[in-house]
């Protein structure tokens, strides 16, 4: 079977691996005009090898490792050496409070005792044990969820900066179902969200989240190097159509037949590629936005800037009104970014509906990040050395109704576009691990096509 894989991201890359994985590979092709691992990317600066795009993986979603472990490299993967996230709001950095899933409470204790959530706040909350049972519909947003159950300062403060953060969207837009199924889930089974997230199993011991000693980067040449022994093939190549053939055989434009393509883009790349062929799939995929998202790697002089002992970056609430929606502490997590006299640090901006990270020019973006980061950490330190990452149209919004939307659009594809399978970032998860799991799926829905089957 020859098959043209569309995109050599993650999800592509661990396509192309299913297609050639057991007794009968496929023969791959994959296409990627830009640098392969698409939105990981580990870059040299000041000597070490730093992240540009994702800095790690969920280790308790099993692909990501169960890759690593199929590559060899499972050995070089490490945990942060930082965990605690710390939150700007009211112009505080205030730590995380324990018992927190997604940012919602589990116990109202740390909560009280943060000082994140007034007293008020607090007992707002509270009312979540004794209020009657909500009717949910089917889909409801994460900010609906948080915000009937715990009251408005929860869903602001809390777990929009987390939820919203992790997708660079606003919560009162993102789909419980699509984005937090742990709340979702906790607030269909319980009356009470705080017992319903009590009842959640206990997440399994051991790291949150891991990465290749190396980089993340480490994963993507890894996987590439592998790929190559196996025979797979890479073309520097932007495919531009995708069209269905008499007898079931895909034509990718401009390169040629195959029996069987995976479309790994983002969905709006995919929106174009597949509107002549399956344009009511086409149709839904252009309703799937995506935010566009700003990396800002500073280095500072360390004896010039400190962050509190232990903790792992700053969240910022949306109403601060800062630039910066984050700020990850790149040394404290990964001491080997950095040496003695350096610290490093990424700052992100940028949200769904927010492009003013985007369109400001270097300088004015650096000016201004940096200026956010000082007043966050009280310091008059600005960074001697910087590297700007742009990332378009990176974070898909799973949106209400984004589960069903995507059944409507795979639905599409089955009929109008047999030969061809999406997978990526847009479905059904946008961190690595799901992207994984994403792409080998496709590839094992393709099984069985061509040499006349
Ligand atoms: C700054 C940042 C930080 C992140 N941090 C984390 C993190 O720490 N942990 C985590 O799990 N996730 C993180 N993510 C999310 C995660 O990195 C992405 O969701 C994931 O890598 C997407 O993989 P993908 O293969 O679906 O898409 P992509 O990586 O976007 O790959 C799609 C590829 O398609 C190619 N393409 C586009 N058009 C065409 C065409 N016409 N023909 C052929 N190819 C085409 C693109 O060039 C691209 O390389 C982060 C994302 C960003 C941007």
């Amino acid at each position: 079977m020859r098959v043209a894989v569309v995109g050599g991201g993650i999800a592509g890359l661990a396509a192309a691996w299913e297609l050639t994985c057991g007794p009968q590979p496929a023969d791959v092709t994959v296409f990627e005009p830009g640098p392969l691992g698409g939105r990981i990317q580990t870059e040299t600066f000041l000597g070490h090898r730093v992240d540009t795009g994702a800095d790690a993986f969920i280790a308790r979603v099993p692909d990501g490792v169960g890759l690593a472990t199929e590559l060899g490299i499972e050995e070089e993967l490490i945990a942060p050496a930082a965990r605690r996230a710390l939150i700007l709001v009211g112009g505080r950095l205030r730590p995380l409070p324990d018992g927190l899933v997604l940012g919602a409470p589990a116990r109202l204790r740390p909560l009280l005792r943060s000082g994140i959530i007034s007293p008020a706040g607090v007992l707002r909350a509270a009312l979540d044990l004794v209020l009657p049972p909500t009717t949910w519909p089917e889909d409801p947003s994460v900010a609906r969820v948080v915000g009937r159950r715990f009251g408005s300062q929860v869903a602001e403060r809390l777990v929009d900066p987390l939820v919203g953060g992790i997708h660079a969207g606003g919560t009162e837009h993102l789909s419980a179902e699509s984005t937090a199924p742990q709340l979702a889930r906790a607030a269909r089974s319980h009356r009470s969200l705080l017992l319903g997230l009590r009842a959640l199993p206990s997440p399994p011991d051991g790291p949150l989240f891991l990465a290749p000693r190396a980089g993340m980067g480490r994963l993507v040449d890894r996987l590439v190097e592998a790929l190559g022994q196996r025979g797979v093939r890479f073309e520097t190549l932007a495919v531009s159509r995708i069209i269905g053939e008499k007898g079931g055989a895909v034509m990718v434009e401009p390169f040629g037949a195959f029996d069987a393509a995976v479309v790994a883009t983002p969905a709006g790349v995919a929106t174009d590629l597949v509107l002549d062929s399956a344009p009511d799939a086409s149709d839904e995929l252009r309703g799937i936005r995506s935010a566009s998202v700003v990396l800002a790697t500073f280095a500072y002089r360390r004896s010039e800037i400190a962050v509190p002992d232990g903790t792992s970056g700053i969240l910022v609430a949306a109403g601060e009104g800062r630039l910066m929606t984050a700020c990850s502490f790149g040394s404290a997590k990964w001491p080997h970014w950095s040496d003695r006299d350096t610290m490093v640090l990424r700052v992100s901006a940028g949200r769904a509906g927010d492009e003013r990270a985007l369109q400001l020019p270097d300088d004015d973006l650096v000016d201004q990040l940096q200026r956010d980061v000082a007043g966050a950490l009280g310091t008059t330190a600005s960074p001697f050395h910087w590297r700007v990452s742009r990332w378009r149209e990176a974070f898909p919004q799973y949106e209400v109704g984004h589960r069903t939307r995507v059944e409507r659009i795979e639905a599409a594809l089955r009929r109008d576009l047999p030969g061809v399978a999406l997978a990526g970032a847009s479905l059904r998860g946008s961190g690595i691990p799901a992207c994984i799991a994403s792409g080998r799926q496709a590839a094992r829905s393709l099984r069985g096509r061509g040499s006349g089957t």
